[in-house]
């Protein structure tokens, strides 16, 4: 019998994760292997926030914080939600974490009993659904396509709604899709949503920034639904900022309150010298997420192109992220040696071992035929890995 909690063993490993420390601990071997498994930008984070760390270490910002977050930090979020998103959240409602994955778990603890259910559209971002088998709630999938660009439809949504619905939980722009939602697609999902009471939605707009189709959208922003959505974002990605470990939300303040709560049990304030330099990321204008988002751009073109070489792969174009979640479904029943591809893991695994390329199954983001590829790195980089990924791909009959 296992001396570990249920809780633990039904978790599965976060295969982000997984994947970037396997191919740390086969570099540390010595293996060239070009890891596109992790979700990350390359890029230093900007100077002028560095320099706000290192001033909040000279002027002793570093005690316990307040549990939400500095009161100042919470501000200069309050008018970044107004100025970016116009959508106005007062610093009562604003909850700052250890990074969104932080905010995301501490809303689904915060709202969802057991026995619930969360509806989750296909491809999700791994973490979801653990966290909310965490909460003994229920994921309930919906299933899309390359196709759609892997969009639920409104109609989609209403029928996978259940009296037992407790919330739904997605990305725009999406990892790992890198697909974004217009601002009607957007008001659709609200309209039905809507119609339920006590159903809410964890709107996760991480990826704000790295949006390469026109401005951000954001749901909160239909007054009719705004009570019923909690908005996850962050400096992670679009700051180039994801060690310091800054998550936040904006949410009705009843929901505010209890992540505040829940946090204040498990990490309490997150730390003080990352707060103070988001302050600066989040009060500068920003243009300066620019230059990093056109890179992406550039890179993500420069992919798309390279792809077209691989015969039997069927991509789509992604809008925002740095992503690209192609279908290799056609390579199925394929061997080399002692390989012979089944499903995406093996694919995956394969690719590793053959090719020294590290990317992430598309079954652990729900969706089996395809695989991630990040596009967060340097172009030398990128036109070798698709170089080795391509080799790999032609050994297989
Ligand atoms: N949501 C999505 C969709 C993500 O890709 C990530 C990346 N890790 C997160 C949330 C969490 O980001 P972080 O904890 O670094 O703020
Ligand atoms: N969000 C990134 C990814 O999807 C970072 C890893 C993680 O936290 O899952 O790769």
């Amino acid at each position: 019998m296992s001396k570990l909690s249920d809780r633990i063993n039904n978790l599965a490993e976060s295969q982000t994760l997984a994947m970037t420390k396997k191919s740390r601990e086969l570099q540390a071997q010595g293996k060239n292997i070009i890891n596109l498994s992790i979700g990350e930008p390359d890029f230093a984070t900007p100077d002028f926030i560095k320099d706000a760390a290192k001033q909040a270490i000279d002027n002793n910002f570093t005690h316990y914080t307040p549990v939400a977050g500095y009161l100042d930090l919470r501000k200069a979020i309050s008018e970044k939600f107004k100025r970016d998103n116009n959508l106005t959240y007062t610093a009562e409602q604003i909850v700052v974490s250890t990074g969104a994955k932080q905010s995301i778990a501490n809303v689904i603890l915060s709202l969802v009993n057991p026995g619930e259910e969360v509806i989750v559209p296909i491809p999700y971002w791994v973490s979801y659904i653990e966290t909310i088998k965490l909460a003994e709630g229920i994921a309930v999938t919906i299933p899309t396509g390359i196709e759609s660009n892997f969009k639920i439809t409104p109609e989609q949504l209403r029928k996978a709604i259940t009296p037992k619905t407790k919330m739904i939980v997605f990305s725009t722009p999406c990892n790992p899709s890198g697909s974004v939602y217009s601002k009607d697609e957007l008001k659709a999902i609200a309209e039905v949503i809507i119609q339920y009471p006590d159903l809410y939605i964890i709107s996760d707009e991480i990826y704000e920034f790295i949006n390469f189709v026109g401005e951000h959208e954001s749901i909160a922003q239909f007054d009719f639904i705004y009570e019923r959505v909690i908005t996850v974002n962050g400096v992670s990605k679009g700051f180039a900022m994801t060690g310091w470990r800054i998550g936040y939300i904006g949410a009705p303040k009843w929901i505010s309150d209890a992540c505040e709560k829940m946090q204040g049990q498990f990490t309490s304030g997150t730390s003080s010298i990352s707060q103070m330099a988001t302050i600066a990321a989040v009060k500068a204008d920003p243009s300066v997420t620019i230059e990093m988002r056109n890179a992406f751009k550039k890179r993500r073109d420069l992919v798309l192109d390279l792809l077209k070489e691989i015969p039997g792969i069927k991509t789509n174009i992604p809008d925002g992220a740095f992503y690209i979640f192609f279908d290799i479904s056609s390579y199925f029943g394929k061997s080399f040696e002692n390989y012979t591809i089944k499903n995406s893991n093996e694919l995956s695994m394969y690719l590793l071992e053959v090719g020294n390329v590290a990317l992430v199954s598309g079954d652990a983001f729900g969706d089996d035929n395809c695989m991630r590829f990040s596009y967060a790195t340097s172009e030398d980089k990128l036109i070798e890995a698709v170089k080795r990924i391509k080799e790999a791909f032609l050994k297989l009959k």
